[in-house]
């Protein structure tokens, strides 16, 4: 009965050039208003809200809105390609758009999983340099041990449903226009989790679970940067009445570096040189992260220039080889001088009212420092 089908545009209300962005609100606002949570047992929406499901899952989709388009349901049903649509992956779309847990999903049964949880750290740019080991305390849902996580009495056992005999689901089968149809829903009476407690834990409350401050070691990886996530599984919350563990995502936040600034695998360093130094040459000391080194600056350097410390850089978080330091030579130009300074420079003299005179290279070097 395929030609009893109705047009997707017309399911979702909106016209046919519609653009993703109409059609993913046209989408949220049919799914929510027909959720199946909102209309407790009310067959007709159910059906309206999988008919929508179905009709986003393909406009969105630009390869199958463009068959769709070309041949529209098609005599005898759709082509084979766009896939069967059930009315749980109707939900398994609603969650997707609208972040719901496991808990929520049919055609599951058991515990809810605990939630994943999220951290952000605060590192040091020698932690991000050299990696390191941080122990966080993670506020958490943790399992009651005086129930072991069953939220049943100590002594006592939680029970088969017996809504569901333990399913988790109940199943229920329709006559519709488009025949017989079976939807899973989670059983009301234990959501799920297909078994009951009669008489709860008194310490917490027969969840199995209780608030807990728990401990994580974090191993920081050597490179890392602040758009790195590491997922510790595992970690998270505990699931109610024995669900499964959620896990940890720990991000990092670097503290900056007074001096180091981090270029990619790169540091750079700004080194300010005086006026003498620049032109005779010196062997000047610089922070690395390594520890303090002897940069050889040599006699006529150039503002601009790059000096390059091998090796003394970021590591690649998964080669682990690192780049160097850059120290980029800034020539500071006294804005005071003493008397006798002054009578020094101008013994020097050069004011001759006409631009210095360059020696070749120079260009070169400029354009070196602006590349970098
Ligand atoms: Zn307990
Ligand atoms: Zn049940």
């Amino acid at each position: 009965m395929a030609t009893a089908k109705r047009d997707y545009y017309e399911v979702l209300g909106v016209a046919r050039n519609a653009n993703s962005e109409e059609l993913k609100t046209a989408y949220r606002k049919l799914a929510m208003k027909y959720h199946p949570d909102r209309n407790d047992g009310d067959k007709a929406a159910e059906e309206r809200f999988k008919e929508i499901g179905e009709a986003y899952s393909v406009l969105s989709d630009p390869d199958k809105r463009q068959r769709y388009d070309a041949f529209g349901h098609a005599a005898g049903g759709m082509p084979p390609d766009f896939g069967s649509f059930s009315f749980d992956s109707a939900f398994d779309l609603f969650d997707m758009f609208f972040g719901g847990g496991a808990g929520r999903r049919r055609g599951r049964s058991g515990p809810q999983r605990g939630a994943d949880l999220r951290m952000n750290i605060e590192i040091t740019f020698e932690e991000v340099v050299f990696g390191g080991k941080r122990t966080i305390e993670v506020p958490r849902a943790g399992q009651c041990e005086e129930c072991h996580g069953s939220g049943a009495r100590a002594g006592t056992e939680a029970k088969q449903c017996p809504t569901c005999q333990g399913a988790g689901q109940v199943r229920r089968t329709m006559q519709s226009i488009f025949g017989q149809v079976t939807t899973a829903a989670a059983c009301p009476q234990c959501r799920g989790e297909g078994r009951v407690v009669e008489d709860p834990c008194p310490h917490c409350r027969g969840q199995g679970r209780v608030e807990v401050r728990h401990t994580v070691e974090v191993t920081i990886p050597p490179g890392v940067d602040e758009d790195v996530t590491l997922r510790l599984s595992g970690e998270g919350e505990v699931g109610p009445r024995g669900g499964a563990v959620g896990d940890l995502y720990v991000g990092f936040r670097v503290r900056p570096h007074p001096q180091l600034v981090r270029h990619g695998q790169d540091i750079v360093f700004e080194l300010p040189i005086s006026i003498p130094q620049a032109v005779l040459g010196d062997h000047i000391t610089v922070p690395t992260v390594n520890g303090e080194h002897v940069v050889d600056v040599p006699a006529g350097v150039q503002p601009g220039k790059q000096i390059k410390l091998h090796g003394m850089g970021v590591p690649h978080v998964r080669s682990g080889r690192r780049g160097d330091q850059i120290c980029i030579v800034r020539v500071v130009v006294p804005a005071h001088l003493s008397h006798q300074e002054r009578e020094l420079y101008e013994q020097l003299g050069g004011r001759e009212g006409k631009p210095a005179e360059v020696k070749k290279g120079f260009f070169d070097s400029l354009r070196d420092a602006l590349r970098g």
